[in-house]
């Protein structure tokens, strides 16, 4: 099978003209970063909200566009409603409640209404793909499960859901009075995902402001309750979309998995940003693949350096939560989707987790609401 270049797919995109006639989706800027998966092709358009609904041949003609390359088996095009300024914008009217004003008590740090029954939602965030952030969001929820909690899972990142393989669960949920769905249980945790919603390989057609709405509805009408931790494992990165979720999901906090050698490239410290911009409190810093124990002598080696995280953390003033070692048992009981903390719990990758979990447990019931994040108003 060819490789699919993404200058390709970007120089088929350009000969398609912008919503208003004039220029091309491409030099307008209104494709986002493209993901490309095996043969599968996924990119989002961005659009005004209000004009969401006329926009749809635009993103049928941007499909079948990239589909006409040769290598491409099928795509995932979506439109996601354009920022505007005012918070909410994208599912305003999909959401049950207006938004608040900001003197209002707030039901979370964010200012969002909380979901009935489900005592804190904690976000699992990281400046870049590929540092580990999927595999260290389901063993720190199983890791607060370990440790007496209930808990669940929502993965949230819809352009790549990973939870359901990590978890080991496929199938579909069900649903409970034909709308609410009854969330998919693994390993003692409750878990809900895009993964679980539609096929591996049938291209996902969204309308509306889909995105949000998708996630609107993972939160909301799903039976989540009663839990004690709702962990959600965020999209990788610090653009619009991931400001948009973190704006539209009530969290009490946010956790930041950075490599070592990630730290120095600022990657995480965007993620920091990202939360301080909308408010939620950034409950700490996890190095994840921070240092490597030798399987046959037991010796440590800190291949990347390892300590970045702790001064960092340090620097910018917030909680260094621990450093997870670099382990082939972890990516193996991963990628088979029998994580280490609830196959293996009487390992020591295990206590690590269960470890850095009860410090973020402590810091939500202590910490989150005591000691806010700075507010920084930007434009
Ligand atoms: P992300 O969600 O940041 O893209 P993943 O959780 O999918 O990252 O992890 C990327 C790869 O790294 C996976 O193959 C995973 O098994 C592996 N991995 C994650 N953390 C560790 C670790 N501490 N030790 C070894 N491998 C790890």
């Amino acid at each position: 099978m060819p490789t699919i270049e993404r200058d390709a797919i970007l120089a088929r995109l350009a000969t398609i003209p912008g919503p208003d006639g004039s220029g091309d989706i491409v030099s307008l800027g209104l494709v986002s970063d493209i993901v490309v998966n095996g043969g599968k092709v996924m990119f989002s358009i961005t659009v005004d909200a209000a004009r969401a609904g006329a926009m749809e041949p635009l993103r049928a003609r941007a499909a079948e566009a990239v589909k006409a390359l040769p290598g491409v088996e099928s795509t995932l095009v979506i439109l996601t409603a354009e920022r505007k300024g005012g918070a909410g914008q994208a599912s305003a009217h999909s959401h049950p409640h207006p938004p608040r004003a900001p003197a209002a008590p707030a039901a979370s740090a964010s200012g969002k209404p909380g979901i009935p029954g489900v005592g804190a939602i904690v976000a699992v965030a990281s400046g870049k793909g590929g540092v580990g952030k999927s595999t260290t969001a389901v063993n720190l929820a199983l890791g607060l499960a370990a440790n007496g909690l209930k808990v669940g899972l929502l993965d949230a990142d819809i352009y790549g859901p990973s939870v359901p393989r990590l978890l080991g669960l496929s199938g579909k949920p069900q649903t409970q009075d034909g709308r609410t769905l009854v969330p998919m249980q693994a390993f003692g945790i409750k878990a809900m995902s895009m993964g679980f919603l539609v096929e591996e390989d049938t291209p996902m057609i969204w309308r509306g402001p889909m995105v949000m709405s998708a996630l609107t509805q993972m939160l909301r009408e799903v039976a989540w309750a009663p839990l004690d931790i709702l962990v959600v494992d965020m999209p990788p990165g610090t653009g619009d979309a991931q400001l948009t979720m973190a704006q539209q999901v009530p969290l009490a906090g946010a956790v930041i998995v950075s490599t070592p050698q990630d730290l120095a490239l600022i990657d995480a410290r965007k993620g920091l940003g990202m939360f301080r911009k909308v408010n939620v409190p950034v409950l700490g810093i996890v190095e994840n693949m921070s240092y490597f124990l030798c399987p046959h002598c037991g010796g440590r080696s800190d291949i990347f350096g390892h300590g970045g995280a702790r001064h960092e953390a340090e620097k910018l003033g917030v909680p260094f939560l621990g450093e997870i070692p670099l382990e082939l048992a972890i990516r193996e009981t991963s990628d088979a989707g029998t994580p280490i903390v609830a196959t293996a719990p009487d390992s020591a990758h295990a206590a690590v987790y269960r470890t850095i979990a009860s410090r973020i447990a402590a810091a939500v019931a202590g910490g989150a609401g005591a000691k806010p994040a700075p507010r920084i108003v930007i434009e």
